[in-house]
């Protein structure tokens, strides 16, 4: 595992409340502890899911690690991504009365076809024809 996200040690998520979490936390430990399995395992899943668990199970603790989660994932994110759009952003261009389009700094485009903006509250990430940019748009 290259990033050690804590929600995957522990197999829950973001939404998953205390109760789910020492629940998780309590039957992995079960599971991994090296006094039950010093014949399969050497100690380090142990670790991470104490490491993990000491960190969700503290509100602080477990609202600080979002906010760090959640900074990575932008970092990763603005590498790629040019430009957050809403739905009536898109323009048609040409006859194509059912494909939208968002021109890009390449001087290609982002199109999309109608249909997909039709459903509301989504993010759909729609990469550019010529470059290797996308573009969010949140219908
Ligand atoms: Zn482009």
């Amino acid at each position: 595992m290259s990033f050690m996200n804590y929600y995957d040690i522990l197999g829950c998520t973001k939404e998953s409340t205390y109760e789910d979490i020492k629940r998780a936390y309590r039957a992995l430990a079960l599971k991994y502890h090296p006094d039950k399995n010093s014949l399969n395992f050497d100690g380090t899943e142990f670790q991470y899911i104490l490491k993990a668990w000491h960190v969700l199970r503290d509100p602080i603790l477990r609202a600080e690690y979002d906010v760090i989660q959640e900074q990575q994932v932008l970092d990763t994110e603005s590498i790629l991504i040019y430009a957050k759009v809403s739905a009536d952003e898109l323009e048609v261009m040409g006859n194509d009365e059912n494909t939208l389009n968002y021109r890009c700094r390449c001087g290609g485009f982002y199109s999309l076809p109608r249909e997909y903006i039709q459903k509301k509250n989504q993010s759909i990430h729609v990469p550019c024809l010529e470059c290797t940019l996308l573009i969010v748009v949140e219908t």
